[in-house]
């Protein structure tokens, strides 16, 4: 084959191929490549500009796509230049998008097979490491968060994700509008906060907060109202149903610590039966509840309490909605369960942001979406020490699979 061919079948706007060498036991494939005549725009790597003066040639390989079943390396002919600007650099190649080893559309291909298979298996099929698989999926993330148009954020959430017992929270706020993360950091403290709005929003766009769905948690709160004050505060079902949720479990721990060992065994490991929704139990499941509701009556009632507040969001007028949450709260009375009886403290001590939700119109379940992603993210892939790499993932993951979220908001 003519090296015009190799030229062709390479594909690298305005460079040719000169030499290759084929290696057939290997199985590897070797083309070097050296600028067309043609192409005289030599650019520095620093500033962008144009430059004349060339002050070395140099050589570079770097891994390209696979050629059939041949691994292929580009062996690249390379100016340094002086620019008047920056000194000496290297010239800026279209296909050399880092100092890493690998070609632009290779780290494409690495970085895209990561959307759908973990990078440990990536990096297996394409023989690399895993650690630069992981690299290379961050360095292709990067580039293509820096060549999208953000969008202004008017609704945000605020939410906690739970680590573990080591890490303990993270803080995701995330854009309501467009389901998708925009930044994360290590616990949940008004500290946490504050660092987003100094470090990622100018004060124009801090002003432009309408809303923000967040829990009830104070220091979240107070960060807040310091920085985004015309921002309304809404507390959502997603956030205040997590708190029934924790009423309920606090019930059935509380009520079935005094009980026997037969007793005990009968509601073992049905503590997610209790917390999940009714709606989504089938026949079984639901059968295995009433068992339970059969053997302790005040379970029974926590369960049906918070399958109860539940509708408060079926309500659009702030006075329905309120008198709901009161007829809602006046159920309690003589049912002494204390855990109730704090939630609905709680309640009332957040009406406002409650009632928030009929004067501001958003999207339920987005904040829940987002979690979701993330939890997900994080239940695949071991690897996301670098907080940074998790959140372009759940950016991406945001982007290009919209069913995933459409589902989770259906739910
Ligand atoms: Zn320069």
């Amino acid at each position: 084959m003519r090296d015009n061919d190799w030229t062709k079948i390479l594909g690298w706007p305005g460079y040719r191929v000169y030499r290759t060498e084929i290696d057939e036991g290997a199985k590897a494939l070797k083309l070097w490549v050296r600028r067309k005549s043609g192409n005289q725009k030599v650019v520095c790597s620093s500033c962008g500009r144009r430059v004349s003066e060339i002050c070395e040639v140099y050589e570079r390989e770097v891994r390209d796509l696979a050629c059939f079943e041949y691994q292929t390396t580009v062996v690249l002919e390379l100016y340094r230049v002086r620019c008047p600007q920056c000194g000496v650099k290297t010239e800026k190649v279209e296909q050399l998008p880092s100092k890493a080893p690998f070609s632009k559309r290779f780290e494409e291909a690495v970085g895209q097979a990561c959307e759908s298979a973990a990078a440990r298996q990536v990096a297996k099929r394409m023989g690399l490491a895993a650690s630069t698989a992981r690299a290379i999926d961050l360095r292709y993330l990067e580039r293509w968060s820096a060549g999208r148009r953000k969008p202004a954020l008017r609704q945000m959430g605020v939410d906690e994700i739970y680590l573990g017992k080591k890490q303990k929270f993270m803080t995701v706020v995330s854009n309501l509008e467009t389901v998708e993360p925009l930044w994360m950091g290590p616990e949940r403290k008004k500290e946490t906060l504050d660092e987003f709005f100094r470090t990622q929003l100018r004060e124009r766009q801090r002003r432009e907060i309408e809303a923000i769905c967040v829990d009830m948690w104070k220091p979240y709160r107070l960060s807040l109202e310091q920085w985004a004050p015309q921002g309304r505060i809404i507390y959502d079902k997603f956030h205040v149903l997590q708190h029934a949720q924790q009423a309920v479990d606090e019930v059935r721990r509380a009520e079935f610590f005094r009980q026997g060992g037969r007793k005990r065994k009968l509601v073992k490991g049905k503590r997610w039966l209790l917390l999940s929704r009714g709606v989504n139990l089938d026949t079984g499941q639901k059968r295995q509840l009433n068992q339970l509701f059969r053997l302790n009556r005040r379970v029974m009632k926590a369960y049906l309490l918070k399958e109860s507040l539940d509708r408060l969001w079926n309500y659009r007028y702030e006075g329905a909605m309120l008198r709901y949450l009161q007829s809602w709260v006046d159920q309690l009375r003589w049912q002494r369960l204390q855990p109730f009886e704090k939630l609905a403290g709680m309640l009332l001590d957040h009406l406002e942001g409650i009632l928030n939700y009929c004067r501001t119109k958003v999207p339920l379940g987005v904040v829940q979406a987002v979690n979701g992603n993330i939890k997900s993210l994080l239940r695949r892939g071991r690897g996301y020490k670098n907080l940074r790499y998790l959140l372009l993932k759940a950016q991406r993951m945001a982007v290009t699979k919209t069913e995933f979220i459409t589902l989770q908001k259906a739910a």
